[in-house]
């Protein structure tokens, strides 16, 4: 199956309603529709619903940062992937942040996954290692473990479907993305890991992007490495020059998903 080229811009917990809709009306007039490049756009939860009404649904589509794996009931605070169904495609699952600072076990990611795919939203799976664990050579496993135990309640169709991120967390709001050798080493893993687990059609249709310091110069870079499919970006794209300008260095690259 041929993949297609995905950008997603993660605005993580910046900007209040009007900053987002003021950054939506740049990167419209910045950004041309490429057709070979999938742009969706990542703001905080209360951004989603104004923002949804005013997106050009040919150019950008919309994610969540998170949800609930419950559908519905008392949950004071939460919001479920029920709930965000009529309004987003995508949504960031298991990101280092939400791992880090909201203590996400491999238990809750996996109910997470489970839960988006049940309601119809595409998770972008993160993955990655800590700075020490690849000091410690630990990077195979911490993938493997990441990567089996958030999959383990989905068919292989739905892991067809699914986006995976793969974070170095060392690489995450940095000046510099880990080293192109860096990067096809871990997704050529991952890339192994789901065809020992659901086989090859499944390793080769599923989309891997590279999250992790993304500025527009290292683009071409981490585009050109086999198995990579686009990028997650963080606090670049928060600019819309910059934003725009790895949207169009990303329609650039090379044709992807025709590798054997
Ligand atoms: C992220 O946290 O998803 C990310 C890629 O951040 P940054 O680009 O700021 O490193």
């Amino acid at each position: 199956m041929k993949r297609s080229k995905l950008v997603v811009a993660n605005w993580k917990m910046h900007l209040n309603v009007h900053q987002a809709s003021l950054l939506v009306n740049r990167l419209d007039k910045k950004i041309a529709i490429y057709r070979d490049v999938e742009v969706v756009l990542a703001p905080n939860f209360i951004c989603l619903q104004p923002i949804s009404m005013e997106l050009d649904k040919r150019k950008f589509r919309l994610a969540s940062q998170d949800g609930y794996f419950v559908d519905e009931g008392s949950y004071t605070g939460a919001i479920s992937f029920s709930q965000l169904r009529e309004l987003v495609h995508y949504s960031i699952i298991g990101h280092s942040e939400r791992r880090r600072y909201f203590n996400e076990s491999l238990d809750v990611v996996r109910d997470k996954v489970a839960a988006a795919v049940r309601n119809n939203i595409t998770p972008i799976l993160c993955v990655g290692e800590t700075r020490e664990e690849r000091n410690q050579k630990e990077t195979k496993q911490v993938l493997h473990d990441q990567i089996v135990s958030a999959l383990s309640n989905l068919t292989s169709e739905d892991v067809e479907n699914l986006v995976i991120g793969y974070e170095p967390v060392w690489a995450i709001g940095g000046k510099e993305p880990a080293k192109p050798d860096t990067i096809a080493q871990a997704v050529s893993w991952l890339r192994y890991q789901i065809g020992e687990l659901y086989g090859e059609k499944v390793a080769k249709s599923v989309r891997i992007i590279y999250g992790g310091s993304d500025e527009p110069e290292y683009v071409n870079g981490i585009m050109a490495i086999e198995g990579v499919d686009g990028l997650l970006v963080g606090h670049a794209s928060l600019n819309y020059v910059q934003f725009a300008d790895i949207i169009e260095r990303v329609h650039h690259s090379r044709v992807i998903g025709n590798e054997e």
